[in-house]
């Protein structure tokens, strides 16, 4: 199977957004030695998108070099999103916002005592104007429910004389004041850079796995991976949805940035892979095989992952192998997203599963 595009004529593609520069660029790629030796299956290649390098890192950087372009190029002087308490897409778009000048107001979600730990701890720090919201144990808030309560929070910013630009969680749906696709461009262009240093080190990628949670890093590597690598499968291992529901969702974020970037791939359900066997009792709980799964890519590699979202990828990666279901003679590579930030706040839950 050729690829429909080459590296070069998709980056002049994506080189005509604007981008406000956050990424401290390309993120290392190296193969996990240790971990392909123990699993004895694929060579695993790790893309270290938790060294992106602003506010401890994450996929939600290289998101926000997009939307917050827009956000200034729509005249806005506010961000306004939410997520949960130990959201790090509400971090990393604080501390962007911060950076450019903007103010950031977040609504966040959650359960039981406030304790200022983790992102929730960094966006104190950020002076973020926070506003706590009861929330749904292990459920994300989906943009309908959240703008009831975004909405009048942003008219009463206008009234107030400001700017709000309104932004969903995750950057990845097409929502509030966001109306083209950009955190998913973000991912067309980190599978782009992916695949240049896979090249660079002449190895052929089979398989990408990652953690999927709003879809739109899902939706940007599938469409990256159908212009250029087309043999390449993507699989997303869901963290708070079931499989079927979850699919639908990237698959409409994936044919908008096909669209959006006028590329003509006609992304069918087909080229959308979700497994949703490691989503325990829900977002951000954890579970026996996450934990271990933490625990053992540490003890190998040095590589920490994160409790809510890489862990339990890395627990489908495992599986995966150990199941037979990754060729051998084709490199896997193990998107890490970031998430490093949570990891402290669940230090009891974690020690519980590990003691
Ligand atoms: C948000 C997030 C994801 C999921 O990315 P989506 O584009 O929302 O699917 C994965 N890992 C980490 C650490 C995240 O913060």
């Amino acid at each position: 199977m050729s690829a429909p595009y080459a590296l070069s004529s998709l980056k002049e593609n994506l080189n005509r957004f604007p981008r406000v520069p956050l990424v401290h660029g390309p993120t290392p790629f190296y193969k996990l030695e240790a971990l392909s030796e123990w699993l004895g299956g694929p060579s695993i290649y790790v893309k270290r998108d938790d060294l992106t390098g602003m506010a401890m890192g994450g996929n939600k950087s290289r998101k926000l070099e997009y939307i917050l372009a827009d956000a200034r190029r729509a005249g806005a002087d506010t961000i306004l999103t939410w997520g949960g308490r130990q959201s790090n897409w509400c971090l990393q778009t604080a501390a962007s916002s911060r950076m450019i000048g903007l103010d950031p107001v977040l609504v966040l979600f959650g359960l039981g005592d406030i304790e200022r730990d983790g992102n929730l701890f960094l966006d104190t720090v950020l002076q973020a104007d926070i506003r706590f919201v009861e929330g749904v144990k292990g459920k994300v808030i989906k943009p309908a429910e959240a703008l009831e309560i975004l909405n009048p929070i942003a008219d009463q910013l206008r009234a107030q004389g400001r700017r709000p630009y309104v932004v969903p969680v995750g950057g990845s749906w097409l929502a509030g004041d966001m109306t083209k696709p950009l955190g998913a461009v973000a991912y067309v262009a980190a599978y782009a850079e992916m695949l240049a240093q896979a090249d660079a080190a002449g190895i052929e990628v089979g398989h990408v796995v990652h953690a999927t949670g709003s879809g739109g890093t899902q939706a940007g590597l599938v469409v990256g991976a159908k212009a250029l690598a087309p043999h390449c499968k993507v699989t997303g291992v869901s963290v708070s949805d079931p499989a079927v529901s979850f699919s639908r969702e990237v698959l409409t974020i994936a044919a908008q940035t096909d669209e959006f970037l006028e590329l003509g791939l006609g992304i069918a359900a087909g080229d959308i892979t979700v497994e949703d066997a490691h989503i325990g009792e829900g977002y951000g709980i954890l579970n026996k095989a996450t934990s271990e799964a933490l625990q053992a890519v540490f003890m190998r590699e040095g590589l920490v992952l994160d409790p809510v979202y890489t862990a339990k990828a890395m627990a489908g990666l495992i599986d995966f192998v150990r199941a037979g279901t990754l060729s051998s003679d084709k490199a896997v590579v193990f998107f890490h997203t970031g998430g490093t930030p949570a990891l402290f706040p669940y230090r009891d839950q974690l020690l519980a599963f590990l003691s």
